[in-house]
């Protein structure tokens, strides 16, 4: 491969291009918006050539294989001009992982990715690894494989990137669950995006293993189709291929007291999460003392049911990276309290009736945030709970004020995307808990 283009010039895209320019090739940069001034200022440095504000197709055309960001989906017209002509189109992680030295630890899953990244990442350090983190988070990998190469990567992986994966192989594979998300990208059918989770086994060998929650209703199933050689439907771009079957590595919720665990964090799903890392960690060799003093003093991830704070009796809880239903779920369940419950946003086409049960059970009212809390609202109203409507944070914080008694507890777990009001789910979780720490 002599000529790379590059669609995206987020964080993955300008590492790519550090990385395929440190390996020779001809790269050129293409974003369609505009690029950050940081990541402008890098490409400069380096003399990479880019273009923003649109693409030039005769040059991305012209490449021998094409690294797009995540975020563009295989329907963007020029992928769609890619694939047809024959051009590979690749994520990030395809791309960067024959240049690495390094062996791979890769968590996906439809919710707690990125707290258990997070916390094998921190267990590796500790145990004195020489490891990188990347994927969906921090510097990304492609930058790491240029720059530094590590021995170890803790790699977030999104179905996302998986779609464009077609020869990487995880040495150590986890997968978290699978519920419904992000449908809208495969055609509203959960196959589609089951068979994207499920290509975090795709060419694993029998010497590499593979961490999976075997109460999850769809994981069990689909590896059982794996086993009789069933190939995941392919994206446009995809080729799926099956080499072997990796050592399966199951774990189960009772698993946490049975080892006799112990975790920093609030809530059943954790310490699923917890069970993941412990397994993938000893898998990787490190010292299972260590793992368990690890999972004890983990400090947590922002905006992951974290703890804000308690005024007047109330208990203020940051779940705003809660963007789809499964996650707001979870966060019920760990409510020990009362709670009022904010929810809405950007609907990803949610369906709300599997929160129904628990909503009536610990609920003590429902705050709706959003710029248009139509589809919440009519879900929710039938259970005859107390409802407030607001359209920003400084409204909805008063709302929850007005709402919660003392010994309660206030809990924003949207299960939606944020961007109708904020420019992120960190945004919408900042603005949360800064309004919370002014209240008198
Ligand atoms: P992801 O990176 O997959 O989005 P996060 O760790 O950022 O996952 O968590 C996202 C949301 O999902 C949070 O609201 C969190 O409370 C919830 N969550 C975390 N772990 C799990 C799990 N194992 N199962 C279901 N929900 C979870």
């Amino acid at each position: 491969m002599k000529k790379l283009a590059i669609l995206g010039g987020g964080e993955s895209g300008v590492g790519t291009a550090i990385l395929a320019q440190k390996q020779g090739m001809e790269v050129w940069l293409s974003d369609q918006g505009t690029i950050k001034a940081k990541y402008q200022e890098v490409l400069d440095t380096y003399n990479i050539p880019w273009e923003q504000g649109g693409h030039t197709e005769e040059r991305i055309l012209g490449a021998d294989a094409v690294v797009k960001s995540p975020g563009i989906p295989d329907t963007a017209p020029v992928v769609q001009k890619l694939i047809q002509q024959g051009t590979p189109v690749l994520s990030e992680l395809e791309f960067a992982r024959p240049f690495s030295k390094g062996r791979t630890i890769c968590i996906t899953g439809s919710n707690g990715k990125t707290t258990t990244t997070s916390l094998i990442y921190y267990i590796m350090q500790r145990s004195g690894l020489d490891v990188g983190l990347a994927g969906n988070i921090g510097r990304s990998y492609a930058l790491q494989v240029a720059l530094e190469d590590h021995d170890w990567y803790v790699l977030e992986v999104s179905s996302f990137q998986l779609d464009n994966m077609f020869r990487f192989r995880a040495d150590i594979g986890v997968l978290m669950n699978i519920t419904p998300d992000h449908l809208d990208r495969y055609a509203f059918r959960m196959q589609n995006y089951t068979d994207s989770k499920m290509r975090i086994i795709q060419n694993q060998r029998p010497e590499d293993y593979f961490v999976y929650w075997a109460q999850d209703l769809l994981i069990p199933e689909e590896l059982e189709k794996h086993a009789h050689g069933y190939a995941p439907q392919p994206t446009p771009s995809s080729q799926p291929a099956r080499k072997g079957d990796p050592t399966l590595c199951p774990f189960w919720d009772d698993d946490f007291g049975k080892f006799g665990l112990r975790f920093s964090q609030l809530g059943q799903h954790n310490k699923r999460n917890a069970l993941a890392a412990y397994h993938a960690t000893r898998l990787a060799g490190v010292d299972e003392q260590l793992i368990r003093q690890c999972l004890e003093t983990f400090p947590g991830v922002e905006h992951r049911l974290e703890r804000v704070e308690e005024k007047h009796g109330v208990l203020y809880i940051n779940d705003s990276k809660a963007t789809n239903v499964d996650a707001c779920y979870v966060a019920l369940q760990a409510m020990e309290r009362p709670t009022v419950l904010i929810v809405g946003g950007l609907d990803k086409g949610n369906d709300y009736s599997t929160l129904f049960p628990i909503v009536k059970e610990r609920c003590r009212g429902i705050v709706l945030l959003g710029a248009d809390n139509t589809v919440p609202k009519a879900a929710f109203e039938p259970l005859g709970l107390p409802m407030a409507d607001t359209h920003d944070m400084k409204d909805c914080v008063e709302a929850c004020n007005r709402m919660a008694r003392e010994g309660d507890a206030v809990l924003l777990s949207p299960c939606c995307a944020s961007f109708d009001l904020f420019k992120g789910m960190a945004d919408r979780g900042e603005q949360f808990k800064a309004l919370v720490r002014a209240i008198q």
